[in-house]
């Protein structure tokens, strides 16, 4: 055991085990092996991870920074992850298969996510509004508190990357709780942020499942603001734990497309984006193309393309450039995917080409 990696919480900037010692087993799905461990999160760790932000929130330097100064500490904190997009880019192929080069352009969109907020919020103006008997009302726009993050496994960085950089910027602290599935790169990006100079307690890592660690954040009436990305189910959950104090929550959920192939379309485009809608990140996003409808007209001809086009993919080890998808993120997901096929057989469908 002693040579597998390790990921703990990132509170207060310091890296640490769980109080308890709790541990869990990192796979990497494309060699089916045991490749990290990371720390258990229990509701003790996170009470600790929420009250150093909001610590860091009541009393420390963060929001009361100023703008100027905040940028430049995210942008430090992007040019580090811009040096380190290898290591970034490796720990999420590693932890769910993703195609390292598709894992590289992830890393490169979480840096300019994280380069767009910090500049954005120096721009963003509020407003004056008309009002009669002389009063006079503004809008401005403020830091809200601790802000409890919870991300899923299909974009594991890029995700985190779009949570906590908002956040972050306005001034804002953060705690994010990655998915148990890929705790990897985002708890490498907390030791980035302690490195770019972030002030303890602004970006905190919790690692763990769904409960306890990222029920015991949203539950928790010292936590401001709760943003969430995963399942419709989860979600629900999320929403009522949230309520409970009132906190004000974003969800983005499941979700998945429907496209439309009209007769007179361009077909080599529309094939295509078709196989790419359904097929990129191995189907693993939330507005994945997985309905597609085609006029009768070129429903023969569309299909018969779109197998070719399918059949085409290359499908391997996620480090081999070659590669256009590669394996399904976990056991358990791929379960969940076989079962759909089954069920769409059960259901009368026909299985065009692919199995396992
Ligand atoms: P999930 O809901 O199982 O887990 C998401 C996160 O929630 C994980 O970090 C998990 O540990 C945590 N969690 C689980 N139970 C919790 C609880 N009771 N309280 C607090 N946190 C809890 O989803 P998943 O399987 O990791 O992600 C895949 C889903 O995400 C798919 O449905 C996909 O469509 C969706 N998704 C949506 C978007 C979008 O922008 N709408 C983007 C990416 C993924």
């Amino acid at each position: 055991m002693s040579e597998l990696e390790f990921f703990g919480h990132i509170i207060d900037n310091a890296e640490v085990d769980s109080l308890d010692g709790g541990r869990f087993d990192v796979w990497n799905p494309w060699t089916r092996e045991i490749w990290a461990q990371a720390a258990e999160g229990s509701a003790a760790d996170a009470d600790r991870a929420i009250a150093s932000a909001r610590t860091a929130f009541d009393e420390g330097d963060w929001p009361r920074l100023g703008r100027v100064e905040r940028a430049k500490a995210i942008h430090r904190l992007a040019d580090l992850m811009e040096r380190r997009t290898d290591d970034l880019a490796r720990y999420d192929t590693v932890n769910m298969g993703k195609p390292f080069e598709q894992a590289k352009h992830d890393v490169a969109r979480s840096v300019r996510n994280f380069r767009f907020f910090a500049d954005h919020q120096r721009d963003n103006v509020g407003e004056v509004y008309p009002m009669d008997s002389g009063h006079h009302a503004y809008s401005e726009f403020g830091p809200a508190g601790v802000v409890a993050a919870i991300s899923p496994w299909n974009f594991p960085l890029m995700m985190a990357s779009w949570k906590i950089a908002p956040a972050i910027a306005w001034g804002n602290t953060c705690i994010i709780k990655p998915s148990e599935d890929t705790p990897a790169s985002v708890t490498l990006l907390g030791r980035l942020g302690a490195e770019a100079g972030l002030p303890p307690g602004v970006l905190n890592v919790l690692n763990g499942h769904g409960a306890p660690a990222g029920a015991s954040l949203t539950g928790d009436d010292r936590v401001d603001r709760v943003t969430f990305t995963g399942s419709s189910t989860t979600g629900k959950y999320v929403m009522a734990s949230a309520a409970t104090h009132l906190a004000p929550v974003s969800l983005e959920l499941g979700g998945k497309g429907a496209n439309l192939v009209f007769a007179d379309a361009d077909l080599d485009n529309a094939v295509y984006w078709a196989v790419e809608a359904i097929f990129r990140n191995a189907g693993q996003i939330c507005l994945a193309g997985s309905r597609l409808f085609v006029q009768d007209e070129i429903y023969d001809e569309f299909m018969a393309r779109f197998k070719a086009a399918a059949e085409a993919l290359t499908i391997g080890d996620p480090f081999d450039p070659a590669t256009r998808f590669s394996c399904l993120a976990s056991r358990r997901h791929f379960e969940k995917v076989a079962s759909y096929v089954d069920a769409a057989e059960a259901l009368g469908g026909k299985i065009h080409t692919g199995g396992v």
